[in-house]
């Protein structure tokens, strides 16, 4: 294999021109059959790395996956893209497992996903020993390490897989950098002088902004309501307050859920779905969501508390603009969390007390930054930028310095002047002239600099008196009630003229302003240029009918198209099958299934807005050029590439068998029909039908064994055909349609097992 075989592949299957960094590279290596450790950030495209090899490659590639939720997606995303692939967990009944072993031995099965108590399981080992496996994959390997976040016991154990099949190349992918767990994870897996893959964990479609937290719930109405169409988290510190942020959510009209540890499964997964079909537009969440969900178009993050340290931040803002569209970042901040941290962190031991309040600085160095916000994230990584990256709220709006020190020498008096017994919100309310009682009790309003600062909004003041911590001249105990005390240098500020330098923070009103201005601004430039205004509105318009059309198909939206194909679509305007199949996202199987409808609705989209063509900003349609181009791909691939087996058209799933899982995971009939849009009565004819086909399902849970044997007495009273309905009548409806199908189902299978 070389590796324009994988450049056809990506064009072909997924619609790519290209590679990103070091995905070739990485192709390249697992044709060398060499070990590899990828490490990229989230979002940065792992899973074409070992997805274009599985499908230029003879045999069948293997892929760990700690998560079944994800792993339904991951498969029903390849299908969509016309590649064979399947998965194998603990969800699925014998009858089902079974169906997949026999295609795979058949080889039609290009990716077959496991979850790793499957890999590591006895009933496994035949298979995988059997099988002409191409290649393994490892997906968020760092669960293997004890030193990561997130790791899980069964992960250890698949060091076998090495031992066992010691020929087959293993790739590892993570989005965890750390060194110790690294080495944890090419070590527990018997990694074999692997090629070790690092890329850039820049995310520079994310934008970066930190704003204090006063208001935060007006702050994220307004942002929320500006932006009608956009799925996003927000994340909280506490389960009190995801709930107490989604109910102010809904109140205000916003389809929200709340997601967090205490929740039962059920609930939870029922939040994960809704949310990827759309049906939900903003999660409120503690950190316990996350792995699970592989959504491409979250469009924003909101960080409603401070994180606890960079890494957990970068991971969470990283779930936001996966398909590389642009996505929004917002970090509300205030002093109460990290209060709230540092008293957490005091209850640990002393060494890991250290690390976790060390972590928590730098979040705090990031927070109060002053310079360009993702120079400071890259730093962190070790990834030295030396270009600022106009992408963050410190480059939109670089601060404004103002002459601080008589502030400074204001704050630091009145420190001084209270015996250095205040914290920091006593010393605002004594700078503003505040009459809490505290102030007033405590006769804080004797002093001479009581009421100094009151022309100084309250806010200011606490960004000055952070400031002037941050700057050195104040610090906090901590340990004594978070009282503020001075450090020797606040002398020379008090006594000795230093000059101290703050930056003026904006208001939440001087904010609105900008974004007020950006957003009129945009509107302008929009008006002014119909392309950008045809983006818009086409985007808007395609996004509807992905939205209907993945209802129909009983999938989620951006498996379909993601936001990013359907972005380019809306921004190219593509009139005829060559320029369609020129749009990144956009391969072989999506064109077949999706491309000529969405050609329709473009030109639909057209005839209702005919000034987009008259003002020139949409050419007239041109004959479809000769496929040259593609046509010539689409050889080169057919000559190279292994024919791959035709993957099953749609997800077939039979109906029943969907019920059949809901019902396995506890639901009542009421329950599985609401959430499948269908009558109790469907529900009870799939599970009877079930039954009957020999699925081990309990009949006495809806019909008595009693019941039965009445049920079967009364069927000798009536006529030949029996109908039901007379059956129903002959009972005075006392017993439910279901319940007689059942006692029919019983009674007739033991007559044949008799
Ligand atoms: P990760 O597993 O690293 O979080 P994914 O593999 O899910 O990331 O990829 C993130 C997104 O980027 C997906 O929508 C994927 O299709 C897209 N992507 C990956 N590689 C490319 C590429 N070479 N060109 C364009 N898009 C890509
Ligand atoms: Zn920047």
């Amino acid at each position: 294999m070389n590796i324009s075989n994988a450049q056809a592949a990506l064009k072909k299957y997924f619609g790519y021109d290209t590679f990103r960094p070091m995905q070739a590279d990485i192709v390249q290596s697992i044709y060398d059959r060499r070990d590899c450790l990828v490490l990229m950030p989230t979002g940065g495209g792992k899973s074409i790395c070992y997805q274009i090899p599985a499908v230029t490659t003879e045999g069948v590639t293997v892929v760990v996956s700690p998560l079944i939720s994800l792993m339904k997606d991951q498969v029903e995303a390849l299908k969509a893209n016309g590649i064979a692939a399947a998965f194998m967990n603990s969800s699925q009944s014998y009858s089902e497992s079974q169906v997949i072993e026999n295609q795979l031995f058949e080889n039609k099965i290009k990716l077959i996903y496991v979850s790793p108590e499957k890999a590591v399981s006895q009933s496994f080992l035949p298979i995988l020993k059997n099988l002409n496996i191409s290649l393994i994959a490892i997906d968020e390997a760092h669960c293997i390490s004890a030193w990561g976040h997130d790791f899980r016991p069964e992960y250890a154990q698949l060091g076998f897989l090495k031992q066992q099949m010691p020929h087959i190349p293993i790739i590892a992918l993570t989005a965890t950098a750390d060194k110790l767990t690294r080495k944890d994870i090419i070590e527990k897996l018997n990694l074999n002088d692997p090629s070790v893959f690092i890329s850039s964990f820049d995310r520079p479609n994310l934008s970066l902004e930190v704003r204090p937290g006063q208001k935060r719930m007006e702050q994220i109405l307004a942002f929320i309501k500006s932006r009608p169409q956009q799925v996003g988290i927000i994340y909280c510190l506490s389960r009190r307050s995801t709930e107490e942020v989604a109910v102010k959510l809904l109140s205000n009209n916003i389809k929200a859920a709340a997601y967090h540890a205490q929740m039962s499964p059920r609930e939870r997964s029922k939040v994960q779905e809704d949310f990827q079909n759309d049906k939900v537009q903003v999660v409120c969440a503690t950190v316990a969501f996350g792995m699970g969900i592989d959504k491409s178009n979250v469009r924003w993050v909101i960080h409603y508390n401070l994180p606890k340290n960079i890494e957990s931040y970068y991971q969470e803002i990283g779930r936001s603009g996966r398909d590389g569209a642009p996505a929004e970042t917002v970090l509300f901040y205030s002093f109460a969390d990290v209060n709230a941290y540092r008293e957490m962190f005091g209850q640990l031991e002393s060494s890991n007390q250290e690390i976790q309040n060390a972590k928590l600085d730098r979040m705090l160095q990031y927070a109060d930054a002053q310079i360009c916000r993702r120079r400071i994230l890259l730093n962190y990584f070790s990834e030295n930028h030396t270009e600022n990256c106009g992408n963050c709220d410190i480059c939109n709006a670089p601060p404004q310095y103002i002459d601080g020190t008589i502030l400074t020498q204001m704050a630091l008096s009145a420190v001084a002047r209270t015996q250095e017994q205040v914290n920091m919100s006593l010393l605002v309310d004594i700078l503003r002239g505040s009459s809490k009682y505290e102030v007033i009790e405590r006769g804080y309003d004797k002093i001479k600099t009581y009421g100094v600062g009151r022309n100084v909004p309250i806010t200011e003041w606490q960004s000055y008196v952070w400031q002037i911590i941050q700057l050195g001249y104040l610090e906090i105990a901590y340990e004594d009630k978070h009282k503020l005390k001075m450090t020797p240098s606040a002398k020379e500020v008090l006594f000795n003229g230093q000059k101290v330098q703050l930056f003026k923070p904006l208001s939440i009103k001087e904010r609105q302003e900008i974004e007020k201005k950006a957003k009129e601004q945009k509107a302008k430039t929009e008006a002014a240029t119909p392309r950008l205004r045809i983006k818009n509105q086409l985007f808007d318009y395609l996004r509807e009918f992905r939205r209907l059309l993945a209802i129909e198909k009983g999938m989620p939206p951006y498996i379909i198209f993601s936001d990013a194909t359907l972005g380019e679509m809306a921004a190219s305007v593509p009139r005829n099958e060559y320029e369609m199949r020129q749009i990144s996202g956009i391969g072989e199987q999506k064109w077949q299934q999706y491309g000529q409808d969405f050609l329709d609705k473009i030109e639909t989209f057209l005839s209702q807005n005919p000034d987009f063509i008259e003002s020139g900003a949409v050419m007239q349609k041109v004959e479809p050029k000769q496929l040259e181009k593609t046509d010539l791909i689409e050889k080169a691939a057919e000559k190279v590439l292994q024919k791959p087996p035709k993957a099953p058209q749609e997800s077939k799933v039979p109906t029943q068998t969907v019920t059949y899982n809901l019902f396995k995971t506890g639901l009542s009939i009421e329950e599985i029909a609401e959430q499948r849009f269908l009558s109790p009565t469907t529900i009870q004819s799939h599970l009877v039908q079930l039954y009957e086909a020999g699925e081990p399902i309990d009949v006495f849970q809806f019909v008595s064994l009693a019941d039965i044997q009445e049920i079967t007495e009364g069927v000798a009273f009536l006529p030949e055909p029996l109908k039901l309905k007379e059956l129903h009548e002959f009972f005075s409806e006392r017993f439910t349609y279901g319940q007689l199908k059942f006692a029919l189902a019983y009674q007739e299978k033991n007559k044949t097992v008799a």
